[in-house]
């Protein structure tokens, strides 16, 4: 069902409750910001907005509970002063809920901005499983609002006070434009026609993404499959593994995956050879078949025949999402697998989008982002949508 957006209601005048993703990334033991893109990513909605009233929330890191002064979002709130510029009035409040908030929203202008104080500050109240004692503290947040806006796509898939309790309580209750573009995006492929539809997965865990997995496999043509994830279904298969990464967990999702989807396991395709490391050796490297791999070795990349395997289908394919690195890019030469799946989606005319927060480091790296159809915000949100085909954080919304 299709969501309102901020196009479909006039909140001119009106105190708008907006919650954003600000969680950008501090240098340790600073309060650096090192990537403002998530704050850039929020600004079209908040330009958007400049007839309102609007105040911002957002969480910052896992503080559990506490004021934690490293988890502070106080310098989004300059970054975001530099982004907007010396017309718009932004204010910080070291709060996200009380008498200072009401008193800062009762003191503003139309076109204003406040951004309020990490809601994780108040962990137990903002991520209570209890409903009731949740509900309770979406109303304190949403006190002396008269409007919802979720643009914050990455935490779209918890049921959190600030995300799923305040559009509960206020209305209209509507998307910004960042939620809107992701939802168009991985509707797109979650709704993809199986002919030309292939999911590329990688990166370390099966267990986490399992959902995805048995979301997919049915629905697409191919989903090929790379990185530590690979070595999991190995294991699973009997085969040697060697030093290779395999977290707790993954080889018993994997098995769960051989036994439980029959009839879509021709289209799981795993890699044919392997790039390795002799770590109990001399640390030498080698090409080895996926049954090659000894004990004392360690498997970090997909092998060349399986690049270029897994390339050519990418370019061929009409929609791709892709989701974990193909090796432990962060060390050449180890990068090449993810380099070249990279590119070919690159050269895919067809439609295409990379989610996860470790593949779009990657391919942002790499210098390929520019060449994607959508690189999604959101990692966890965007393998839930894919999983589910809705998030709770959007489902809660106005409908059109
Ligand atoms: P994403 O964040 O894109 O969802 P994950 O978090 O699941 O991806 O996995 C990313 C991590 O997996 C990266 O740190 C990468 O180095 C690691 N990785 C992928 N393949 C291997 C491998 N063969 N050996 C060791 N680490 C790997
Ligand atoms: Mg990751």
């Amino acid at each position: 069902m299709a969501k309102k957006t901020i196009r479909d209601v006039d909140l001119t005048g009106k105190v708008v409750f907006a919650r954003v993703d600000f969680n950008a990334p501090y240098e340790k033991g600073t309060l650096n910001i090192t990537d403002d893109t998530r704050i850039g990513a929020a600004l079209d909605t908040i330009k958007h907005l400049s007839g309102s009233k609007l105040v911002l929330a957002s969480h910052h890191g896992r503080p559990k509970g506490k004021r934690d002064p490293m988890e502070t979002l106080a310098p989004c709130a300059e970054r975001l002063k530099e982004l907007l510029g010396k017309k718009v009035k932004v204010t910080f409040i070291d709060d996200c809920v009380g008498e200072a908030k009401a008193a800062a929203i009762a003191a503003m202008n139309d076109g204003d901005v406040i951004l309020l104080e990490n809601t994780r500050f108040y962990g137990a109240e903002e991520e209570k499983k209890d409903q009731d004692a949740l509900m309770a503290f979406a109303k304190e947040l949403a006190e002396g609002a008269d409007a919802f806006v979720n643009d914050a796509f990455g935490s779209s898939h918890r049921k959190h006070a600030s995300v799923y309790g305040v559009p509960s309580v206020l209305e209209p209750a509507v998307m910004g434009f960042l939620v809107e573009k992701e939802v168009a995006a991985l509707s797109t492929v979650y709704n993809a026609p199986q002919e030309g539809f292939v999911v590329v997965l990688g990166g370390a865990k099966v267990d986490e993404k399992i959902g995805v997995i048995k979301s997919l496999l049915p629905r697409c043509e191919k989903m090929l499959i790379g990185g530590a994830m690979s070595w999991a279904f190995f294991k699973a298969q009997g085969k040697e593994i060697g030093m290779s990464y395999c977290p707790e967990g993954s080889p018993e999702a994997a098995e769960e995956i051989l036994c439980k989807m029959g009839d879509h396991l021709d289209k799981l395709i795993l890699p044919s050879d392997v790039h390795m490391q002799n770590v109990q050796g001399d640390h030498s490297l080698i090409f080895a078949r996926a049954d090659g791999i000894r004990p004392g070795w360690d498997a970090l990349d997909i092998g060349p025949e399986t690049q270029e395997q897994y390339a050519e289908i990418v370019r061929a394919a009409g929609t791709v999402f892709w989701n974990g690195p193909m090796g432990k890019f962060e060390d050449k030469p180890f990068d090449e697998g993810t380099l070249i799946i990279a590119e070919a989606m690159g050269d895919c005319p067809g439609f295409n989008v990379v989610g996860g927060g470790d593949s779009v480091a990657a391919v942002t790296q790499m210098g390929l982002a520019e060449k994607m159809d959508h690189v999604s915000t959101g990692g966890g949100a965007s393998l839930e949508y894919l999983e589910e085909g809705a998030l709770p954080g959007i489902d809660i919304l106005d409908e059109q």
